[in-house]
C-alpha cells in the first residue's frame, strides 16, 4: 500500500512520448482494419484508457462504419490486483460479427485482459485486436495475447494520463511514478 501523504508524482513517461505512442497505435489499428469488411467497434476500457482512446482516435484513417463504445471492469483496489474481475458496465454495441478493437491503459497480471478476450469472443466477434498503452510483462500471471503494446514498463505503480491511485492523479498529462518526498 502506498502512503499517499508522503508521495509526489515524478514524470516517468512524458506527454510527448505518450503522443508518439498514440500515433504508433493508430498506425497499427489502421493496418489491422485495412482488409476488414463489415462493421468495426472501437471499445475503450474505462476509466484508465480514456485519454489514450481519444488520442488514438484522432489519428485513425478508417473512420467510416466505426462505432465507439465503452466497458468498465474492476480488478484493482488501491495499488494491488484483487484477481477478481467484476464487470461494472458492459459494452452495449452489438459486436457479433464485427471487428472489435479494445483499448486498455495497462496490461499487468493479464487477468483483466484474459477475461475481456473471453468475454468478447463469447459474444461472437469476427476479430479482436487489443491495444494497450502500457505493458508490464514481468507481472503476468496468465499468458494473454496483446496485438499492440505501445510502451513496455517495469514493475512500478504508475499514475497519470487516465491511470489513478484511489481515483487521484488521473488528470496528469504525463505518466508518473509516486516517489517518497520525505
Ligand atoms: P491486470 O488485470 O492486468 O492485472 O490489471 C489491469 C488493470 O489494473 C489495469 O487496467 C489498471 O486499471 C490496473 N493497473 C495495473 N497496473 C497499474 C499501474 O501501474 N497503475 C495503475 N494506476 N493501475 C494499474
Amino acid at each position: 500500500m502506498i502512503n499517499e501523504d508522503s508521495q509526489k508524482p515524478e514524470i516517468y513517461i512524458s506527454s510527448e512520448e505518450i503522443q508518439q505512442a498514440a500515433v504508433r497505435c493508430a498506425d497499427a489499428v489502421n493496418h489491422f482494419l485495412e482488409d476488414k469488411s463489415g462493421g468495426v467497434v472501437l471499445v475503450c476500457v474505462l476509466k484508465g484508457a480514456i485519454f489514450f482512446f481519444s488520442d488514438v482516435l484522432k489519428h485513425l484513417s478508417q473512420i467510416k462504419d466505426c462505432e465507439l463504445d465503452v466497458c468498465r471492469v474492476k480488478s484493482y483496489e488501491n495499488d494491488s490486483s484483487t484477481g477478481r474481475i467484476e464487470v461494472l458496465l458492459d459494452c452495449k454495441a452489438a459486436v457479433e460479427g464485427k471487428h472489435v478493437v479494445l483499448f486498455e491503459d495497462i496490461v499487468d497480471t493479464g487477468l483483466t485482459l484474459d477475461f475481456l478476450r473471453a468475454h468478447f469472443e463469447k459474444r461472437g466477434v469476427a476479430s479482436l485486436m487489443v491495444c494497450t498503452l502500457l505493458d508490464k510483462p514481468s507481472r503476468r500471471k496468465v499468458s494473454v495475447d496483446v496485438e499492440f503494446a505501445a510502451i513496455t514498463v517495469p514493475d512500478k505503480f504508475l499514475v497519470g494520463y487516465g491511470l489513478d491511485y484511489n481515483q487521484k492523479y488521473r488528470l496528469l498529462n504525463d505518466i508518473c511514478v509516486l516517489t517518497n518526498s520525505q
